[in-house]
This record gives C-alpha cells, structure tokens and sequence, in this order.
C-alpha cells in the first residue's frame, strides 16, 4: 500500500453533499484501480472541472437532462428542460453552456441543442445500448457499460471489436454489479488515457472493445502513436464505469437527518 500524494481517497469530487465522484467503494480489482488513478492525475482538468459542486440548479438540469434522454430515448429541448425545472429559458441556457464547461455535456455549435450528454451521445458512436424501450448510442465501451450502474438497471451493449469489427456483446446482472453475457467471452476493453478537454473528441473514441488480447495487442501496435492507457477484462471495465457513472444520479446525503437519526 503506497501513501503517496495520488492516494485514491484524495482523488475524488464531492459532486453533491456525500456523493462522491468516482466512487472508489466500487473498486475492488487493481486494474480497475489503476485505470481510475491513471486516468485522474493523467487527464490534466478533469478532476478539476468536477471538482467544484455545481450550483443546485445546474444538478437539478443535469439530472433532468439524463433522465430524459433515457426516457424519451433522446436528449430534451431546451423548453423541455426549463418546463421540468422550473427555471426560465434563459437560465437554461447559461446553465447548458456551463455544463458544456465542466465536460459534462456537449452542444451543437452556437445553439442550445444537446449533442451528448456522457455517456450519452446523439451520433453512432457503434456502442448501442438497449435501455428499455430505445436503443441508444453511448460514447464509448466504459460509458455504455456504466449505463446500468448508473440508472439502477440492467442493460445490453452491442458493440464490435476495434481491430476485425466482430461482433461484441455484453449483457448486465444485478443493476450493473455484475456480469450476465458476453461474447466472445475472451472480449477485452482498451481504456485510453488521453484526455484533453473534452473526453468525447479525445479518448472516447479510442475506448473501446476488442474480441481478443490477440487483437488488442495487434491495434495498439498498428496506431501512429503508442497509446497510454490500461487492458481491463470486460468485469473490470465495469467497474470503472460504476465507479465513474453511478454516483452522477446519487442522492444527495441530507446531513441533517443523519445528524437527528445519531441525536
Ligand atoms: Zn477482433
């Protein structure tokens, strides 16, 4: 156990009271453990975009805005948004563009229109979730796994390998906790630690699966570039999607009533 400065309990953001981002309680492999560490420190911002809580309004939009997205199988309008939180059009709008800020969301250039919400996306990403009743587009293999963790639910993810394009597919237990299906079950998750700024136009497209090691290793070797990042068998990858995306639609602790129940 190493106590250095990028312990793992320091490198998380209280994203409302007593909900903490990642969640490293949902870490119990050292592969997941390395991906989230080398992913913090390594993502120079990310934590930092995170790190101060958003005001209440812009949660309550934020959570607004997932819900919807996955009820009705696309992201809201703006009016939607500002009917469902009671807030004025024009508060919407700031609202959007300073979770656009924090990397929580992406908008059509110069408009209020959602193109991604993590780990949400509008484009065919090649990462379909079935969620319910729609088929959705994540933003990369860890975000379509997170999905479950994070709405409480199973899902399945229908997905091909980077390198030959076989399909891959990958279906959940016990809300995202575990592992229902998967095949191949030899299928492996690269998960990319390059982020600069935005996660969906520079890692995201570089996590992802792969039927094999066999083809993995033959990818990472074929880039121009050697990428950074950490091999995660697919239960791993899991993880790290629980970690990342279950505490985003969390409740908030109410210290005050914990204070009573201890009274
Ligand atoms: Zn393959």
């Amino acid at each position: 156990m190493t106590s250095d400065a990028n312990s793992p309990d320091e490198l998380a953001a209280e994203i409302r009271p007593g909900v903490f981002r990642p969640d490293w309680s949902l870490v119990t492999t050292e592969a997941a453990r390395q991906a989230l560490a080398g992913r913090v420190p390594g993502s120079a911002g990310l934590l930092e975009r995170w790190s101060k809580p958003l005001h209440p309004h812009a949660d309550l939009v934020w959570q607004t805005l997932l819900r919807t997205f996955v009820r009705e199988g696309r992201p809201p309008r703006l009016a939607e948004i500002a009917a469902e939180t009671d807030l004025s059009p024009e508060s919407v709008t700031v609202i959007l563009r300073e979770l656009e800020k924090r990397d929580l969301i992406g908008l059509e250039p110069g408009t209020d229109t959602i193109r991604f919400a993590y780990p949400w996306s509008t484009q065919r990403t090649g990462h379909r979730v079935s969620f319910g009743a729609h088929n959705l587009w994540a933003l990369c293999a860890i975000d379509a796994l997170a999905t479950a963790p994070m709405y409480r639910t199973d899902v399945s993810v229908h997905s091909a390998c980077a390198a030959c394009a076989c399909k891959v597919y990958v279906a959940t237990a016990l809300h995202g906790r575990a592992l229902r299906t998967m095949s191949p079950p030899e299928a492996v998750v690269w998960y990319d630690f390059s982020y600069t700024g935005s996660a969906a136009a520079s890692c995201c497209p570089s996590i992802t699966f792969f039927c094999s090691d066999e083809h993995l290793r033959a990818w990472l070797k074929s880039q121009p570039r050697q990428p950074e990042g950490v091999r995660l068998s697919v239960a791993e990858a899991l993880e790290v999607g629980g970690a990342i995306f279950g505490p985003v639609l969390a409740e908030a602790t109410d210290f005050r009533q914990v204070a009573e129940s201890l009274a």
